[in-house]
């Protein structure tokens, strides 16, 4: 547009091409979320409000400067009309034209292409869709805009469309400055002349506009957008607050991140972990908790692009206006723009975490025994931040006092010189475990070993694999390579069984057991127990198996396990006699002692064969 226009009469002018073909759309074919016409037209009256603010900073020539900056809603439910008024920065004629004629943006025309292919595809879709001043006519039949610059020597116009081809501009006498849009609503659109129905979207999508928003005289956004304002200045009552309003939550916050930053994409953040962890009190799957905005207009609720999903406890909102405010559900999946701001997002949230841990590790010890489970989700399932991810699990262990957790780093900054492997053993307590068979090797040799407690923790560990180039490694497998360092309390006994009469023994019991196990041998781990039940696959650890075991009854565990005979023990020894002077008996025992070392190493086993055996050598024995 050149020069200034300024018409006394009203003239009518033909919208742009791509203005019509964009209301067609709009009229036409819009009909979900139509609601977010209220959230695109405050947050114009917020942009006009806010360009006042900063004209009249360093101008002193503007018209009615002293109006209040606010932005109000009038509703009448029986002529059906919806009125928002601000007292921003108007628009004078030839603004008029180029501003709501024209689409002016850069990105307006693939926008629109975008979208017409969208139309094609789903018509549902398209509500996802801001579409400016345009999105007006969602709702209304005819738009009228009523507006005044702030220029001094301004003059007010009406603007006025039924949104089909063109638009008509009169001059206006005595309006105040700003600009107010009158809606005459359409029939199926009558619910928004409705002061609750108005109040609730405004809630919902723009509580946070930095101006007041009165509706009928009432002002609804009372929150702050508090991720703008300085740290220092925010109280913790406030951030509580806040906290409920955006999480919808009664507790209180546990964790709380306040961030911002520049490169390589301009955000502002805050970021809670909740006190509670719902998903564990069996309340269904979390869903994303953090909502994403630009300029404090809420694109997004329950974003979920912009953090991976193990991080979905995480509650919060996220600022960028980088991000424009027409962005598509769709187009979120795949933007670069959104996978720049998750990088960043989860990159600060580790960071966080690890940073809590190292300050305070009893309350993080606390936040873990209820979030552990996200974490470990997240170990498994993030390649990219997996090496961060892992350095923030935590374990209790052999030599961690009971109920205190320890990290990788700490097992491996305390291994001995000559240990290879990261060792761990699952069991359902400490006590279990170390009641069990399984650590008395290491106990003997004063090796620390990884206590874990669920059976996502042994898929885990193979998962993993390794930690700093250790390998982990299940306490259970029949192939340990342990240190030979000094073995406190082994001591071979001198009158051990010697190892031919125990290779003979072992060969009988694999032939009395039969395709119970894989293999029966020797041990050389075995301090205080007679035999030990050991896996033979590395990826399958007894706790696995276990699983296995619950989910599917009839799951076989034989065929896959080692047996390993203690050849100091009273017991072998006694096994190793009787087989010679009563081998049916023997064999009874044979089968008893096998049955110990499943429940030792957590099956369950059929209790009635086995109560039945056992009468049968308690006669004996009280025979005797
Ligand atoms: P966008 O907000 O992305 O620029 P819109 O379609 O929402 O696109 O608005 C187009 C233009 O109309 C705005 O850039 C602004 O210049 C002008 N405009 C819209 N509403 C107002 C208003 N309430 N006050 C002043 N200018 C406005
Ligand atoms: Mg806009």
């Amino acid at each position: 547009m050149s020069g200034n226009t300024k018409t006394k009469q009203p003239v009518t002018r033909e919208f742009q091409a791509e203005v019509k073909q964009l209301l067609d759309i709009v009229i036409n074919s819009l009909y979900t979320d139509r609601e977010i016409f209220l959230r695109e037209l405050i947050s114009n009256a917020a942009d006009a409000l806010e360009k006042l603010r900063y004209e009249s900073l360093t101008n002193e020539d503007v018209y009615e400067k002293d109006l209040p900056l606010e932005i109000s809603i009038e509703l009448d439910d029986k002529e059906h009309t919806l009125t928002i008024t601000d007292t921003g920065i108007g628009m004078t004629e030839d603004e008029l034209v180029e501003n709501l004629g024209t689409i002016a943006h850069s990105g307006s025309k693939d926008f629109l292409r975008n979208m017409a292919e969208t139309v094609k595809k789903d018509v549902n879709l398209i509500g996802q869709f801001g579409v400016g001043f345009y999105s007006a006519f969602m709702v209304a039949k005819k738009v009228r805009v009523l507006t005044h610059s702030y220029r001094p020597d301004a003059e007010g116009y009406e603007w006025s469309s039924e949104g089909v081809g063109s638009y008509t501009i009169r001059p206006v006498e005595n309006l105040l400055r700003g600009t107010k849009i009158i809606l005459e609503l359409k029939e199926d659109a009558y619910e928004f002349a409705r002061k609750e129905t108005i109040k609730r979207i405004i809630n919902q999508y723009s509580s946070f506009v930095s101006f007041p928003i009165l509706v009928e005289g009432e002002k609804v956004n009372t929150v702050q957008a508090l991720w703008t304002k300085n740290k220092n200045e925010i109280k913790d009552e406030e951030y509580t607050e806040f906290y409920k309003f955006i999480a919808n939550a009664f507790d209180e916050p546990y964790y709380r991140l306040h961030f911002s930053a520049d490169a390589p994409i301009s955000i502002n953040a805050i970021l809670f972990v909740p006190k509670d962890n719902f998903e564990r009190a069996g309340f269904g799957r979390m869903e994303t908790g953090v909502n994403l905005y630009c300029r404090k207009v809420l694109i997004q609720q329950h974003a979920e692009s912009i953090l991976p999903d193990w991080l979905r406890f995480i509650k919060g909102v996220v600022d960028s206006e980088e991000i424009p405010l027409n962005i598509s559900r769709e187009t979120m999946q795949d933007s670069a723009l959104i996978s720049k701001l998750r990088r960043v997002i989860t990159g600060r949230v580790l960071k966080f975490l690890n940073e809590q841990a190292k300050n305070d590790p009893d309350k993080y010890a606390e936040f873990y025994r209820k979030f552990d489970k996200f974490l470990k989700e997240g170990a498994t399932s993030d390649f990219g931040h997996r090496k961060d991810i892992v350095k923030l699990l935590r374990f209790e262990s052999s030599k961690s006092e009971d109920g205190k957790f320890i990290s990788l780093e700490e097992y491996t900054n305390r291994m001995k010189d000559d240990q290879k492997y990261i060792y761990y053993m699952n069991g359902p307590s400490r006590e279990i475990i170390e009641a069990g068979p399984y650590l008395e090797m290491f106990r003997a040799r004063d090796i620390e070993v990884i206590y874990t407690h669920e059976p996502i923790d042994d898929f885990l560990m193979t998962h993993l694999g390794e930690y700093e180039g250790k390998k982990l490694v299940s306490a259970d497998q029949a192939e340990l390579e342990l240190p030979e360092t000094e073995v406190k309390e082994v001591q071979q006994n001198a009158n051990a069984l010697d190892s031919d009469t125990t290779k003979s023994l072992a060969d009988w019991l694999k032939q009395t057991l039969g395709d119970k196990v894989s293999e029966v041998k020797e041990s050389k781990r075995l301090v205080e127990s007679p035999a030990i039940l050991l896996n033979s696959d590395e990826l399958m650890t007894s706790s696995m198996q276990r699983v296995m075991q619950v989910v599917n009854k009839d799951y076989n565990t034989i065929g896959k396990k080692v047996l390993e005979i203690n050849p100091n023990h009273e017991l072998i020894k006694q096994l190793a006699l009787l087989r010679e002077k009563d081998e049916e008996f023997a064999k009874i025992a044979a089968e008893q002692i096998y049955d110990h070392t499943l429940i030792s190493a957590g099956f369950i086993i059929d209790p009635r064969t086995m109560v039945e055996r056992m009468y049968q050598i308690l006669g004996r024995a009280l025979k005797k």
